[in-house]
């Protein structure tokens, strides 16, 4: 067995959690100057604060974009181990990736759906139209599908699933579409009301530019922009085929144009001198993505006025990691960037919190699509696709069920909890059950 695949139960994961947070302190003293560890602590024990989370609490933290059930099944693979890691008294903290923008993942937009008479094995439901025009938005800036969008994006699932179930699907979704403002936040309940339908909801949750803006306020901005320089100079040596290192001119958080277009701005220092440190009313040019605007400012005009920020990646698990907002990190898997960001702060001297994934070989969730059962000619293909959890989480609910799938998250947890723990499903519902409840 590789070590990648060496499963690590929760109780293993909490021990590392434990041992991280007991070395945070003296890495931060003795790597750090007494303003910035100053800084650090305030804005630790504020933030958490804010959050409901008590400062001593042993905190891991899951991040998830804002798919809605377009996600693939294995989030809910970190949900398994956040609520395992509960029982021995940790805190998951949920983080939602709300200014994420359009273009930046498919499954945004695209809901994948097995299909055994497809030539790929699967077919693209676009659920979130018009995004092509908004590549540089934010999800957040997105309105949701009308009913009828909606209708229109799901209506080859009622041949593949049966008319009950699509219905039961389109219903529920329609629920939180037409009662929410945008896009992103609508994604976030409908995930996480199936969440607490099946026995997993997290019960802290934030959004991304909530959390980073409140850390930014806390302190966290000035810690940030004494490390950037430093921070980028390290990284560049631990450079991963796929992750961008930004250049040190660049501020290392994006601004959002909030009040016109819901573009992502990119930030730059103006005047940046290498041999000077970066100060709170260092000026900041920043520029939409999406519409051309752009503006000046400071770091010190955007804390005071409450403006939103983001950290971009690398900074982020730093903030959260160094700054002590969360003790452990649960991945999917995915997050090249923490292979940049681990190195780079603990050669600093610093510390990184540690991490772990759900091991996807083979997916989390072995079941039966019933978009597969008819059959067709590349059934193979797609039969594939579902065994490897990458079509759209909404396939394992039209096919499984919310009942059977609590049962069965029910008695996975009660067994115990490791990174290779697959939850199996022996039927699939008939054609004219309810899947969801609403
Ligand atoms: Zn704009």
């Amino acid at each position: 067995m590789t070590k990648e695949t060496q499963p690590i139960s929760t109780q293993e994961f909490t021990d590392k959690i434990s041992l991280h947070r007991e070395s945070l302190e003296e890495k931060i003293y003795n790597s750090l100057p007494p303003k910035i560890i100053e800084l650090i602590k305030r804005t630790r024990n504020k933030t958490r604060q804010t959050l409901g989370i008590n400062p001593e609490n042993f905190v891991v933290i899951l991040g998830e974009q804002t798919y809605g059930l377009n996600e693939c099944p294995k989030v809910i693979g970190k949900r398994i181990f956040a609520k395992g890691l509960e029982k021995h008294g940790i805190q998951p903290i949920e983080l939602f990736a709300v200014y994420d923008i359009a273009s930046s993942e498919g499954a945004i937009y695209r809901m994948q759906i097995p299909h055994p008479n497809s030539p790929d094995g699967f077919i693209s439901l676009n659920i979130l139209k018009g995004w092509e025009q908004k590549k540089n938005v934010a999800t957040v800036g997105f309105r949701p599908p009308t009913l009828e969008e909606l209708s229109k994006a799901l209506s080859t699932i009622t041949s593949l699933y049966g008319k009950p179930k699509s219905d039961n699907l389109k219903e529920y979704l329609g629920k939180f579409y037409l009662t929410q403002s945008n896009y992103a936040n609508a994604n976030i309940e409908i995930l996480r009301e199936f969440l607490r339908q099946i026995g997993l909801q997290i019960a802290t949750w934030a959004s991304d530019g909530v959390l980073d803006t409140l850390i930014a306020k806390n302190g966290g901005m000035e810690v940030m922009l004494y490390l950037w320089p430093k921070l980028i100079e390290e990284a560049k040596k631990h450079f991963v085929d796929g992750v961008r290192i930004p250049e040190i001119q660049e501020a290392p958080f994006f601004l959002y144009h909030l009040e016109g277009c819901y573009g992502r701005m990119l930030t730059k220092f103006t005047n940046f001198d290498s041999n000077k440190e970066l100060q709170i009313d260092s000026q900041v040019f920043s520029k939409c993505l999406h519409c051309g605007f752009s503006e000046t400012t400071t770091p010190q005009e955007i804390i005071e006025s409450g403006r939103i920020i983001t950290w971009r990646a690398i900074p982020r698990v730093i903030a959260y990691s160094t700054l002590g907002i969360a003790d452990g990190h649960i991945t999917g898997g995915g997050s090249r960037y923490n292979k940049v960001a681990k190195p780079t702060i603990e050669r600093l001297g610093l510390p990184y919190f540690p991490i772990t994934n759900m091991n996807l070989d083979g997916g989390i969730f072995v079941y039966e699509s019933s978009a597969c059962k008819k059959g067709g000619k590349y059934k193979e293909k797609s039969d594939q696709l579902v065994k490897e959890g990458k079509v759209a989480m909404a396939d394992l609910i039209l096919s499984i069920g919310v009942r059977q799938l609590r049962e069965v998250v029910e008695e996975t947890l009660n067994n115990g909890v490791t990174t290779n723990t697959k939850l199996v499903f022996e039927r699939t519902l008939p054609k004219n059950s309810q899947i969801i409840e609403f």
